[in-house]
């Protein structure tokens, strides 16, 4: 035998009955998406590598060590497998024009691919949700796209999902800051980790979001970016927290929230839990005023979130919240090739009439006996087992026996009725 084919490390298979807490998610945030007008946008999964290199920041560990990059060996293109959704969704409303008829809200769902240590909430295959909403500048636009992610975990019964909240400004703030941090940082230079003394004049920011427990002194001393804002970006924070307040959302002002992405200004925000070790962040998020210019559009801002899916999922599979995942309605007893072409007719027409059904299959040389059928109808979780024995057939009807009441009794119904009963069997 040829030796078997596993998938690539990080990149995880989804299947049932795994699969349906995953539908369900899916269907919980479409939902969402519709009560909020979001509108849902599609684009690849492969983009120029320019795309990312110049929205996310060259220097940013996405940049630097996490992007699935290769050439096209076809046309010797650069291209990267997306490491996230911003940078795409506003490639594609710039190319389609989408901004010049005002704002749009959109969302999507989908894969995303970064080159990291494999590690639980961590994979290189990993599934976000996003919203990006273009065209809006003001702080209402901000509170909106955070409300709806606690909208989201009441939706999903989750709890103790907190939220924390900072400002990084304007560009200009920036640059005022980053000299006193630079100097804060170069006066302790000796307990800098390599990571850290790589970035302490091409991004010194991006230090304050270390990972390094052992540079968290440092981090913590360091001069906070708020001091440096200006009355217009205060006001916007302020603003905000007044929305948020009255909303009744609480939040922590965490000054050491700067976020993994260069394009973000003002508001950035991050829903995080103590559940799942250290990779606690489930979501993710900020204003990017900056981006669809800097990728080539007419200046437009925009606010926007990501959330790791199967950091979600792991929560959700704590707390049990989860619906059962779904069985079918009835599981068909198929006793012989005699009764297939009733048997197949009727599971169709039951299943236009919306009743799910699993049929039983026979084997290449082997029918099935009644008693492993019945097993198989047992084991399938199904509500009912519906059965074309040769009696019945000869009295055209079919027995329904349910599965899952032991105190029900089995009975007869009339194939050429089968629009009255039909809908009795439907659970969903
Ligand atoms: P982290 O600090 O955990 O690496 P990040 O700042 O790189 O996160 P973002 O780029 O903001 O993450 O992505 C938004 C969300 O996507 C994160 O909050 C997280 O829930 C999820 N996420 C990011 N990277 C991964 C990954 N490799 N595997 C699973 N989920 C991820
Ligand atoms: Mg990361």
């Amino acid at each position: 035998m040829p030796e078997a084919i596993q998938a690539v490390k990080g990149m995880n298979d989804i299947l049932p009955p795994e699969s349906a807490r995953w539908e369900w998610f899916e269907d919980t945030v479409r939902a969402l998406m519709r009560r909020y007008s979001y509108l849902n946008v599609r684009v690849p999964i492969v983009e120029p590598t320019p795309l990312f290199v110049r929205g996310l920041g060259e220097v940013t560990d996405i940049v630097e060590k996490e992007m699935y990059s290769f050439i096209d060996s076809m046309n010797g293109d650069a291209l990267t497998l997306r490491p996230e959704g911003t940078a795409g969704v506003v490639r594609a409303a710039i190319e389609h024009s989408l901004l010049y008829e005002g704002g749009k809200r959109l969302f999507y769902i989908g894969p995303m691919f970064r080159h990291e240590k494999p590690q639980r909430g961590r994979y290189r295959q990993f599934h976000q949700v996003g919203v990006e909403a273009l065209g809006f500048a003001g702080p209402d636009v901000d509170a909106e796209v955070i409300l709806m992610c606690r909208a989201l975990w009441r939706d999903l019964g989750l709890a103790d999902v907190r939220l924390e909240i900072n400002s990084l400004g304007q560009p200009e703030e920036r640059r005022a800051h980053r000299s006193a941090l630079i100097a804060h940082l170069e006066a302790h230079r000796e307990l800098l980790d390599a990571d850290a003394l790589r970035r302490l004049h091409s991004n010194p920011l991006r230090i304050l979001d270390t990972k390094n427990p052992a540079l968290q002194p440092v981090v913590e001393a360091a001069p906070q970016l708020m001091s440096y804002l200006g009355e217009a970006s205060l006001k916007h924070f302020d603003a905000l927290r007044a929305v948020l307040d009255a909303a009744g959302q609480p939040y922590r002002i965490n000054p050491r929230l700067v976020r993994g992405m260069d394009y973000y200004n003002l508001t950035v925000f991050e829903w995080v839990t103590d559940r799942l070790g250290s990779q606690g962040t489930v979501c993710g998020g900020g204003r990017y005023d900056g981006l669809v210019e800097l990728i080539g559009g007419k200046p437009s801002p925009g606010i926007g979130w990501g959330m790791g899916i199967e950091r979600v999922l792991d929560l959700i599979e704590q707390s049990a919240t989860a619906p059962p995942a779904p069985v079918p309605d009835v599981y068909a007893i198929v006793p012989g090739p005699e009764a297939l072409a009733v048997a197949m007719a009727t599971v169709e027409a039951l299943r236009a009439a919306g009743v799910s059904v699993l049929m039983h299959a026979a084997g290449k040389d082997s029918w099935g006996s009644m008693k492993s059928q019945f097993k198989k109808a047992d084991a399938s979780g199904a509500h009912h087992a519906l059965i074309f024995g040769a009696d019945e057939l000869a009295r055209a009807e079919v027995s329904i026996k349910p599965l899952r009441d032991a105190a029900a009794a089995q009975s007869a119904r009339p194939l050429s009725e089968l629009a009255t009963w039909a809908g009795t069997l439907r659970t969903a």
